[in-house]
């Protein structure tokens, strides 16, 4: 007998035959706890995750999918979601003793350069979207780092190189394909299921698996004028900087997406060159979505700001920028980040901010700030579930250390950070850099405003008894 754990109240006991005719069944693989391929399977990016499942369902098509989602609910197996596995709070394998329903080997992306847009299977990567849709010189905005599912990220919102020119990703999900809880395959987009579509742009995955998104593209590259520069930022560098990447970003043309993350040079040759390690810096990373020369040329202020430690700033090609952070988030560090939208960025803020930014106990870490403005703010509010574009700038601390002695000191450090920054917010957070979503239903409801009433009426239509429930979750009214 295989021992299940669903939820601290409720145990069922699958024998070995009911689990091997679920294996039966997929197309795919079922890996069980103590196979040889189980510790990689369960491992996700985040090291400080370390959940164990009773069962993974690596789907190799959607039926793998909607068999896994009925062989769950019949036996009342608690069921995490897997896209790229990315998510900070580890929730495509929280459930010990459950179910994770593993869409990684679902990757495949189908371009239609006439028409501009793209169908990516509901495992993909952004690198994977990337390769695809470069070959066709088009792309849809995504993140910025590649190995990041494309699920998780566009169901929570989605914040890239490209958002000022043309939004966040949730804005460019023109269709979907959902496996709902009762084990139905639902297509959702402008003319069918229109409000699921409205809640799957940023209302996470509380709705379905989604097995297919579709995507607009837009003309970009192959190459683009790209910022990625480390100034020095001892002293009063820091405060400097974050004014001038106020002032800068704000003004900016629609074109520039820009991010700012403050920290300390790690000692790491590979990456950068000795003479600067352990330096504070201040990065200042942008791209500019239109003619490379011109896009080099308006960027040219935040190169010749300050003191450069290293610029690995020039014309490259869109993928290659689209990479530029991929060696610094690798896999099985310890991380723990949060975020606040904050409603303006004065000096009393950027104070506030250096304080806590100087105090990080781990070179690792950064403190982010990304600009809102341009598309995503003049985006269309009401068409998506996505919350969070009347921030002026997206604050997001992130702690990230190797050895789990120094846990208390680096969670310790982000949730003050928060807690002394929350004044300068109206409460509302970017829910895909979630922390361990231990604030619960009072920060979700922070999270969604004045949105969260239609989310739950969607929640309460598409699954009422919250089968989905390993997510940013929004909770059935009853
Ligand atoms: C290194 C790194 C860089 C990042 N950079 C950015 C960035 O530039 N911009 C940005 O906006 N965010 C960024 N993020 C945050 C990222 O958007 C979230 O972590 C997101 O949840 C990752 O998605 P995933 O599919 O990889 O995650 P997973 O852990 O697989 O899943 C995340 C959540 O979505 C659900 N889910 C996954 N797949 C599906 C599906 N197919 N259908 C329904 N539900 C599903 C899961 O159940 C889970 O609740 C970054 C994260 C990391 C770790």
């Amino acid at each position: 007998m295989l021992k299940i754990q669903t939820t601290p109240i409720l145990e069922s006991y699958l024998n070995e035959q009911t689990v091997q005719n679920f294996a039966d069944q997929l197309q795919g693989e079922l890996i069980r706890a103590g196979d040889a391929n189980y510790d990689e399977t369960r491992a996700v990016w985040n090291g400080m995750i370390d959940r164990y499942p009773a069962l993974i369902a690596r789907c190799a098509s959607v039926e793998d999918a909607v068999t896994a989602v009925n062989f769950a609910r019949e036996n009342n197996l608690r069921v995490a979601v897997r896209g790229g596995g990315h998510n900070v709070a580890g929730l495509a394998v929280a459930a010990d003793g459950g179910l994770v329903i593993d869409l990684s080997q679902l990757n495949n992306v189908v371009v239609d350069a006439d028409a501009r847009t793209a169908r990516a299977q509901g495992g993909a990567t952004i690198g994977d979207l990337d390769a695809a849709t470069q070959a066709y010189g088009l792309a849809t905005p995504m993140g910025v780092v590649s190995a990041t599912g494309i699920a998780g990220l566009t169901l929570g919102g989605g914040f890239g190189w490209l958002r000022n020119k043309y939004g966040l990703s949730c804005d460019n999900l023109i269709g979907a394909q959902v496996v709902t809880a009762d084990g139905r395959i639902v297509t959702a987009n402008e003319y069918e299921n229109s409000d699921l579509l409205w809640g799957l742009r940023g209302g996470g995955g509380n709705f379905g698996i989604v097995t297919e998104f579709e995507y607009q593209l837009h003309p970009v590259g192959p190459e683009v004028a790209f910022t990625f520069i480390l100034h020095d930022a001892s002293g009063d560098n820091l405060k400097r900087a974050i004014q001038f990447y106020r002032d800068y970003s704000s003004q900016a043309p629609d074109e520039i997406s820009t991010i700012m993350a403050s920290g300390i040079v790690p000692p790491e040759p590979e990456l950068f060159p000795e003479p600067i390690h352990n330096k504070p810096f201040v990065l200042f990373g942008a791209m500019f979505a239109g003619d490379a020369a011109a896009g080099q040329r308006i960027m040219k202020p935040l190169v010749d700001f300050g003191e450069p430690l290293v610029d690995f700033s020039g014309i490259m090609p869109y993928i290659e920028a689209q990479k530029a952070f991929d060696a610094d988030y690798p896999d099985g560090l310890r991380y723990y980040w949060k975020s606040l939208n904050l409603s303006r960025l004065d000096d009393e803020v950027i104070d506030r901010f250096v304080k806590h930014a100087r105090r990080q106990p781990s070179v690792f870490s950064t403190v982010d700030l990304w600009h809102v403005g341009g598309a995503v703010k003049r985006g269309r509010d009401s068409e998506s579930a996505f919350h969070g574009r009347q921030a002026a700038f997206l604050l997001s601390p992130e702690a990230n250390w190797e050895h789990p002695e120094d846990d208390e000191a680096n969670l310790t450090w982000l949730r003050e950070f928060i807690a002394d920054m929350e004044e300068f917010s109206d409460g509302s957070r970017y829910l895909n850099f979630p922390g361990f979503l231990e604030e619960g239903d009072e920060m979700m409801r922070a999270a969604f405003g004045d949105k969260y009433h239609r989310l739950q009426a969607l929640k309460d239509q598409y699954d009422p008894t919250n089968f989905f429930s390993l997510n940013q979750n929004i909770k059935p009214s009853h």
